[in-house]
């Protein structure tokens, strides 16, 4: 049987702990998330114990970062598994605030991001970014780790984690996960639970999109006509609304018509009921 990790809901514990793993000269990778892990998850936690000594999960349904009409109530909990999950993956501690550890009575402050925060997932959901801001620059503040991963599954969420990092000195270095996929291509996420089989059979076709996409975009054509293609064939292959199909800079995440630097192109996308989001990178032309 593998070590379950050590758990904490008390900070006060998490950061002795923690405070005497430093002391002890070792190095501690955080990994945040919302729980409902899976082997995207796990793959953080794979290379959080291949760079460091003591590798930190956060496990918080984050409610500031769902709008009012997203999936905060439904969204997948089950702790006892995800612990177990931990255990196998070699995780040293969970870190389980409550909502009130992480909101107390009077908690009034909110990060507001810049403009990596702007269009994409920052235009569909209001508010969202500034809720993840907020409670990363949190969890950053609790654990204090040397370094933080993301997966670039959320690459708007990364880069704006990024900046917000840079912005306000926080001294931990932020790195990205390349996106772990089912061998059809489909990302792995916590929402694929949600998809029905008829569904989760039409899913690959959204990274499917992106890849033939970007193949033509290495090639040097215009993003626009691209795009547009790309939407009509999503709609037909059975989602809807398509949120967003755009082509980035993929630092700044300023929007691109072709792809003369580093880009990325992402998406986000209904199929039934169930929201996906995915990108890819593309190569300058
Ligand atoms: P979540 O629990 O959805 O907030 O995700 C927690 C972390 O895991 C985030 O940094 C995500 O980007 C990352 N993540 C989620 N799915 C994947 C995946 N398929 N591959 C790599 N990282 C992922």
């Amino acid at each position: 049987m593998p070590d379950t990790p050590l758990r904490f809901d008390d900070l006060d514990s998490l950061r002795r702990t923690v405070a005497a793993w430093r002391g002890a000269g070792e190095r501690i990778v955080l990994v945040p998330t919302m729980g409902a892990l899976h082997a995207g998850h796990l793959a953080l936690v794979a290379h959080g114990r291949a760079i460091g000594r003591r590798v930190v999960v956060s496990i918080f349904v984050n409610p500031t970062q769902f709008g009012p009409t997203e999936d905060f109530s439904r969204y997948p909990r089950d702790t006892e598994a995800d612990l177990a999950r931990l255990a196998e993956a070699g995780a040293d501690a969970a870190w389980l605030p409550s909502v009130a550890t992480m909101y107390p009575d009077g908690f009034a402050t909110r990060i507001e991001p810049g403009p990596a925060a702007g269009g994409l997932c920052g235009d569909v959901r209001p508010g969202h970014f500034s809720g993840v801001a907020t409670v990363v620059t949190k969890l950053l503040n609790q654990v204090g780790p040397d370094i933080a991963l993301f997966g670039e599954k959320d690459f708007q969420q990364l880069q704006v984690i990024r900046s917000v990092v840079r912005d306000l000195d926080i001294p931990a270095e932020i790195a990205g996960v390349p996106t772990l996929r089912e061998p059809d291509g489909l990302a792995l996420s916590s929402r694929n639970r949600y998809l029905t089989p008829d569904e989760r059979a039409r899913a690959p076709r959204l990274h499917a999109t992106l890849a033939e996409i970007a193949e033509g975009l290495a090639r040097g054509a215009a993003a626009h006509p691209l795009l547009a293609e790309g939407i009509a064939a999503l709609e037909a292959a059975g989602f809807g609304p398509v949120q967003y199909l755009e082509l980035r800079d993929a630092r700044t995440l300023a929007p691109l018509a072709r792809a003369e630097r580093e880009a990325r192109l992402l998406v986000a996308a209904y199929l039934g009921k169930t929201r996906l989001i995915d990108n890819v990178a593309v190569l300058p032309a």
